[in-house]
């Protein structure tokens, strides 16, 4: 049930036609699980956050470095050195402290990713190798969990929601391996597409409008245009078939 201080803050969402107070209590009933906590992590959190997701778990075990900082806007210069994982938790309790926030101060291995993704409903991937991504995929695939996935270089970025054995995966299109350099992005890139992500968790959620499944959303930043491709489901792929 929403609280009257609830009601209030969310009042500008639940005046949108088919929101109401079903959709918002739905969202305080579902379970986010934001896999990293850097670039497309900082909008994503930031915007689950504040639409009311009653729970977020922020998974990273990285620390802030200044080179972070012109893109990572859930951390800021006083907290360098810290752990990102800590300062998502500092940052996301005072955007909203209706809300639970859980932090993991961990890496995603094949290991452990079962236990990680075990209680969320839906797993965003703001992650920034395609090592890790696979890791998460496969895990979702396994546990038919939504995996709302983006990706950014530069001015450009890609979104595609992964719903198990109902779309390609990411392992039927996504590259095997990251290049080992630093890859270049102005904060404004993971900014937008971090926002689509929380856009989709909340579409997902609410079962307002049309989830992006079974393309690739590519946002061009340098010419404002977005496109989508039709993504096909790889036949010998090893993880969904
Ligand atoms: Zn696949």
């Amino acid at each position: 049930m929403l609280t009257q201080e609830e009601l209030e803050l969310y009042q500008r969402q639940l005046i949108i036609k088919g929101w109401g107070r079903e959709s918002q209590e739905k969202i305080k009933n579902t379970h986010v699980f934001i896999a990293g906590a850097g670039g497309l992590a900082s909008p994503a959190a930031l915007y689950c956050a504040v639409a009311g997701f009653g729970k977020i778990t922020i998974c990273d075990f990285d620390s802030i470095s200044l080179s972070n900082l012109n893109r990572q806007i859930l951390h800021n210069h006083d907290r360098i050195g810290m752990q990102k994982a800590d300062s998502a938790y500092a940052t996301l309790t005072h955007v909203n402290p209706y809300i639970q926030v859980e932090i993991k101060n961990t890496k995603i291995t094949s290991r452990n990713a079962h236990t990680l993704l075990e209680h969320a409903h839906i797993i965003l991937d703001c992650l920034d190798n395609f090592e890790t991504r696979h890791i998460l995929n496969k895990a979702c695939v396994q546990l038919r969990k939504p995996l709302i996935h983006a990706g950014v270089e530069g001015f450009s970025g890609q979104l595609t929601v992964v719903v198990p054995h109902h779309t390609p995966c990411l392992s039927c299109f996504l590259p095997k391996k990251s290049i080992k350099k630093p890859i270049p992005v102005v904060g404004v890139t993971p900014g937008v597409m971090g926002t689509l992500q929380a856009m989709e968790a909340i579409k997902l959620t609410t079962g307002l409008g049309t989830v992006t499944t079974g393309k690739l959303l590519i946002f061009d930043g340098l010419t404002m245009r977005f496109s989508s491709i039709t993504l096909e489901k790889n036949s010998s792929c090893k993880v969904c078939k």
